[in-house]
């Protein structure tokens, strides 16, 4: 009896753990329940904002996310060098309004006595170009109006013009050595003060080296500056140019020499290296800007040390310019920002006061608003000679 019993249990056990095996699978089956909403409950919003945008049918499907495939921009053609100074003369309206109408304004009186005289000096002293530059300026113009017994305004204007010219010695040789030796690139140090334009300009050099049919590749060797490298890489990504960079913090003297390699390596035209100008103290700057010349000099030597020099800082930049080329050997100024002063006869201050031609200037933040400067074209549109060039 107890057997029957036995045998009727495990019959009971075995339909059920069967029943169970059926059902189990059917629950697992069962839809998961939704996960929790992770969006802001915006519908607050929605009232004020209208209808929801709708969102990207990836999006509304599967729950995730899709990023859209990157498509690289085009690249852009930058414009070309010449006759740039020329478009860009308007930028300069307002040291014009300066030499233009003051000074021309000034030569065209009846009578130039010494009080006009005066005046003119002041004015020239006003736009920055120095006290000596202003002294020898007026000094040979004087002479000059006496000599010629000239009054017409127009002739004025021409001796003014003629010395001024002369004062930034047009006899200077202003071209960029971006031609290497041997089949090695060239190499271009870039230095200056930060905010001075450095990265800016970096970027706008290689478009005006891209523009003339070379090939760059950059160095953002300023790698105490979170966002230098950054922003280098988008300049240099616009025209094609590879830029070499460290991590945040590397040896900028490391990322200066990797960048060479590479471009020689690659076999690139120019090096464009941008650097920190963290301007503590001298020697400091030695440390740093005199270490990364060394180095990058394993490579071979320099071609070109560009001074960045900010125009709007005037005659106080002077000062911190000279530390500069104490440590290295600045071959050329970049004189930045002159759109943004009055004071355009700095130009003239700098070039007496470093003995070092201004070889490019800054016009604007625009990515071809940098002219190769030429002393005539830059007097022209200073004294507004020439009609202005249809420019915003
Ligand atoms: P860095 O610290 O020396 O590398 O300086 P940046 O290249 O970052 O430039 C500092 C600021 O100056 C940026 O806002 C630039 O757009 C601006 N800048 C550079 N060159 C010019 C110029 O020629 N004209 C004007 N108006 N702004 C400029």
């Amino acid at each position: 009896m107890t057997e029957y019993l036995l045998i009727a249990l495990a019959l009971l056990a075995v339909l059920i753990l069967g029943g169970l095996s059926l059902v189990v699978p059917r629950l697992r089956r069962r839809p998961e329940p939704p996960l929790p909403e992770t969006e802001v409950d915006t519908r607050a919003e929605e009232d004020l904002a209208g209808p929801p945008v709708e969102a990207p049918e990836a999006e509304l499907t599967t729950g995730i996310l899709v990023e859209p495939p990157v498509v690289a921009p085009p690249l852009e053609v930058p414009e070309p060098t010449a006759g740039r100074l020329v478009r860009l003369r308007s930028r300069l309206s307002r040291s014009q309004n300066v030499f233009g109408k003051s000074l021309l304004g000034l030569l065209s009186r009846d009578h130039l006595d010494e009080d006009a005289w005066e005046e003119i000096e002041d004015a020239l002293i006003t736009a920055d170009v120095g006290i000596d530059a202003t002294r020898e300026i007026v000094d040979r113009l004087r002479e000059r109006t006496r000599v010629l017994g000239t009054r017409s305004a127009t002739e004025l204007r021409a001796l003014l013009a003629a010395e001024l010219v002369n004062a930034l010695d047009p006899s200077l040789d202003r071209s960029l050595r971006t031609t290497g030796k041997e089949g090695l690139p060239a190499v271009l140090l870039v230095v200056g003060v930060n905010g001075a334009g450095k990265t800016t300009t970096c970027g706008k050099i290689a478009r005006v080296l891209i523009a003339d049919g070379h090939s760059v590749t950059l160095g953002a060797a300023d790698t105490f500056r979170a966002a230098a490298a950054d922003q280098l890489e988008t300049w240099g990504g616009r025209v094609g140019a590879v830029t070499v960079r460290g991590a945040e913090g590397a040896d900028p003297a490391s990322v200066a020499f990797d960048a060479v390699r590479e471009g020689i390596e690659a076999g690139t035209d120019t090096v464009l290296i941008d650097t920190a100008g963290r301007l503590q103290n001298k020697i400091g700057l030695m440390d740093e800007l005199g270490k990364v010349k060394r180095v990058v000099e394993k490579h071979g030597p320099i071609d070109e040390t560009l001074l960045v020099l900010d125009a709007t800082t005037g005659q106080n930049g002077l000062e911190q310019a000279r530390v500069f080329t104490e440590v290295v050997n600045v071959t050329g100024v970049v004189l930045s920002k002159l759109d943004g002063t009055a004071k355009g006869g700095i130009v003239i201050a700098v070039q007496r006061k470093l003995g070092i031609p201004v070889k490019l200037v800054g016009l604007g933040e625009g990515a071809d608003d940098l002219a190769p400067f030429d002393p005539a074209q830059f007097v022209d549109a200073l004294l507004g000679t020439e009609p202005l060039a249809r420019d915003a």
